[in-house]
């Protein structure tokens, strides 16, 4: 096999299954297969479709950082733009003709040194190289409630958006409060003809600009010069740094620097007394995944909305009774409960070398060396798998420090030095120690509180090091780590 011939085998076509078949086409690769499970490319953003769907991250970050996007309208990205963006990109490079929507992979077993793939439905493929960008937070979490069942209203996930139901006039309810209930509650507020936000644990906010940029600097911004002076990249690179500091190091300078600003943001513009304390955090911030928003006090103060911290004992034909004994009458109630984090590629079956199932691999919780490749399973690379960073940062800047790595690895297999590449499993072993010594000293452990960073062990699930420590784990593999058999060869 010639380079370049390798069949290459990606599962997911959202922002990083995009990301890789732009780079292995760029790469020289020409047999390239993206595989989505729905009817068009997006992922998180073809799925939520909530009103207010904003992505915290500063447009111009969260974008690639080969394909600019002038045209940002805000500061913070909608999300119907952010689908466009993605949407545009995949025509510009030619992606589609990688594409194939609406074929769910089932199955991917690795025998003979290559990877073979089932599909819901029936059929197969194969793989000399595998790619999960299968995402992180893509199963909705459904809470318990006694007696949901019997409300004769309207009940929808906030992943599952029902377009269809009418809000105007109409009493709505929000449960749960994390970076999704804010916003939809911030673009709900006045609207609706009552709303009322359901919030078991009050979160830190930190307030954001969200202005538009005007048509003379959305001009200005088509010269890269411009674009990089107005936005200056590097600098934001250090406050992610900061941001991670923050987390590693609660006594950090930045971590009281942005615990300051929260407090200031609630003290100052929560205007009634109870109503403060009632949304004021008993945890340490950035212990839960901080919340950025600029209007969430003004919205929660609106004359047709209400914050209910009363706990919720069950739903009714006719609404929400809480403990207080208060029976809240509704039209609508939204379940913002968030997402299981730990799922990735599954429910796929996925098996690799010597029969090594990853449900074995995974038994104590998602693992994997650096967060992209996995020990028994060669030629197989994740972007944004276990415990990766998943801060609050760009997750595309994360995905192409990934794909920088993963490349130099698929290099290996493309001229021919190694048939399967895998990271050894003591390297994994010992990364997995460091990794979960350092998350017991994050803010995410240490800061008194719950969140869907802690596993199922309550080790927090991220990258617990610095941001530079990221880009430099990210820069070139420690070829040790790793095992590089050529078959012929016999090695
Ligand atoms: P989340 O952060 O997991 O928040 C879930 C919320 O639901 C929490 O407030 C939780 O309360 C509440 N909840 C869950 N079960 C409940 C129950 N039985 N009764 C009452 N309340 C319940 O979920 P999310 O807001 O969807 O956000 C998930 C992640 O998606 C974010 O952290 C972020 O990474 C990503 N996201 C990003 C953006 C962005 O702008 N970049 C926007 C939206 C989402 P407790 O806190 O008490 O558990």
């Amino acid at each position: 096999m010639t380079q370049g011939d390798q069949r290459i085998v990606v599962i997911g076509a959202g922002m990083a299954g995009i990301l890789a078949g732009i780079k292995l086409q760029e790469a020289g690769f020409t047999n390239i297969a993206i595989y989505e499970k729905a009817d068009r490319i997006g992922g998180t953003w073809r799925e939520n479709t909530y009103p207010g769907l904003t992505c915290d991250v500063p447009s111009h970050h969260y974008t690639y950082s080969f394909e600019r996007n002038p045209d940002w309208s805000r500061h913070l990205p909608p999300g119907a733009e952010i689908q466009a963006y993605f949407e545009r990109t995949v025509a510009k490079y030619g992606i589609e003709r990688l594409l194939h929507c609406n074929r769910e992979a089932t199955s991917a077993e690795f025998s003979d040194g290559r990877w073979r793939l089932g599909f819901r439905g029936g059929g197969s493929d194969e793989a000399d190289i595998l790619i999960a960008a299968t995402g992180v937070l893509h199963k909705p979490k459904y809470p318990h409630l006694n007696g949901m069942e019997r409300f004769r209203g309207h009940c929808f996930h906030s992943a599952r958006w029902d377009h269809a139901v009418a809000l105007e006039g109409k009493r709505i309810g929000i449960i749960g409060n994390g970076s999704t209930g804010v916003q939809i509650v911030s673009a709900l507020a006045g609207k609706a003809a009552f709303l009322e936000h359901y919030v078991r644990t009050p979160q830190w906010i930190m307030p954001v600009e969200n202005g538009y940029f005007s048509a003379e600097e959305r001009a200005a911004f088509r010269d890269p010069k411009v674009l990089e002076a107005a936005m200056r990249f590097e600098e934001y690179n250090a406050a992610v740094e900061r941001y991670t500091m923050a987390i590693v190091d609660m006594e950090s300078e930045g971590a009281r620097e942005m615990a300051a600003a929260c407090l200031a943001n609630l003290e100052q513009n929560v205007a009634d007394p109870v109503l403060r304390e009632q949304l004021r955090p008993d945890h340490t911030p950035l212990c839960k995944r901080l919340i950025f928003s600029p209007d969430y006090y003004q919205a929660i103060q609106h004359p047709a909305a209400a914050l209910v911290t009363e706990d919720i004992q069950g739903v009714e034909e006719t609404g929400i009774r809480t403990r207080d004994g208060r029976l809240h009458e509704l039209d609508i109630i939204v379940l913002a409960t968030g997402f299981h984090p730990d799922t990735f590629m599954r429910p796929m079956h996925f098996r690799g070398r010597n029969g090594v199932e990853l449900e074995t691999l995974w038994a104590d919780g998602p693992r994997a060396y650096l967060a992209v490749t996995l020990p028994e399973f060669p030629n197989f690379f994740m972007l944004n798998g276990p415990n990766g960073p998943v801060g609050n940062f760009s997750l595309i800047d994360i995905a192409e420090r990934q794909w920088h790595y993963i490349a130099q690895l698929i290099d290996r297999i493309a001229r021919g030095e190694c048939d399967e590449i895998a990271p050894r499993r003591e390297a994994m072993e010992e990364f997995e120690r460091a990794r979960v010594a350092a998350a017991r000293n994050t803010v995410w452990y240490r800061g008194g509180c719950d969140s869907w960073y802690l596993d199922r062990n309550g080790i927090p699930s991220s990258w617990p090091w610095s941001y530079s420590r990221f880009l430099e784990a990210m820069a070139e593999p420690d070829w040790e780590a790793f095992e590089c058999i050529g078959r012929d060869r016999g090695e």
